[in-house]
């Protein structure tokens, strides 16, 4: 038989709060709107939807992007005539899929075009505020280019932090806020996606942080904290530097002003003893897992 890694879900859908360096991690992507190629109807009706907490969800083409996975993080910006900017934000509820084409000529000649499903968590009147795209042209945003021909381009992770921040600071100056948490109603998305994801974005800028990973193994070593378990011990070379690190503060308690401290809040933890301490919502402690190992052995 063939057995792949104990693999918990990605990174921060966890409602454990759990942090996971060595999994896949969540992509950003770059969604593009231009209203001079395609009329956004409900707009409005969407931005209301939003304001109530009802979920809005839409297919959007993501160009030729086939590696937009669910659970990736998706911005839009509007692009054509000003205002030019960031106008929303949302999560991958799907995969890539084809379907007819957006653009109505080329649906007539049976052409077909590349979607994903998104969830929009913020969504502005452009008419009214935009996250311009003149500031998108400073610092960091430098290194991207924001007026791509097509939906899908990737933003890297150190601009994606950077626009997080600043984005969920944009929206709470003019009275918004992102409402991931609101959509009980969105079964497919996984429950523990719902619960993990009002917490995700302040979450995740710590996951990306390699430096509170590297303070926590410095002060706790490379063996797990449960069972000992020593990757370098067990498996030499190849095993060098391999641990995951687990967020023991429950997803609960972090409020938006937290701050991670890696000694307090981290702990090394090897990926077995990880699954297990995940089985209970919220997760075991290091000591209950601890004790439940000590009294079977
Ligand atoms: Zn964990
Ligand atoms: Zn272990």
């Amino acid at each position: 038989m063939h057995t792949t890694p104990l693999e918990q879900p990605r990174c921060s859908v966890d409602a454990g709060g759990m942090q996971h360096y060595h999994l896949p991690r969540m992509a950003t992507y770059l969604l593009t709107w231009n209203p001079k190629n395609y009329p956004w109807y409900d707009l409005h009706d969407c931005i209301s939807r939003i304001k109530r907490n009802k979920a809005c969800r839409y297919s959007w083409s993501c160009g030729s992007n086939k590696r937009i996975r669910k659970g990736d993080r998706l911005f839009l910006i509007r692009l054509g005539k000003e205002p030019r900017g960031i106008m929303a934000s949302g999560w991958a509820t799907s995969g890539v899929y084809p379907d007819i084409h957006w653009d109505e000529a080329k649906a007539i000649e049976g052409k077909r075009a590349l979607y994903i499903k998104v969830r929009f968590d913020a969504i502005l009147n452009p008419e009214k505020h935009i996250f311009p795209l003149s500031r998108l042209r400073e610092g960091i945003y430098r290194r991207m280019h924001w007026t791509p021909q097509s939906s899908g381009v990737t933003i890297s992770d150190e601009v994606a932090e950077q626009l997080e921040k600043d984005w969920s600071r944009f929206l709470s100056a003019i009275g918004l806020e992102t409402k991931a948490i609101s959509f009980p109603e969105e079964a497919e998305v996984g429950e523990t996606f719902i619960e993990g994801a009002k917490k995700r974005i302040v979450v995740n800028a710590y996951e990306r942080d390699s430096r509170a990973r590297e303070a926590c193994i410095r002060h706790y070593g490379l063996s797990c904290a449960v069972c000992g378990f020593n990757f370098e011990e067990a498996f030499g070379r190849i095993g060098k530097g391999y641990i995951h690190v687990h967020h023991i503060k429950p997803l609960s308690e972090i409020g938006g002003e937290y701050e991670l401290d890696p000694i307090e809040d981290l702990r090394p933890i090897c990926p077995n003893c990880h699954a297990m301490i995940h089985q209970r919502k919220p997760a075991y402690s290091i000591e209950e897992l601890r004790e439940i190992l000590k009294r079977r052995r």
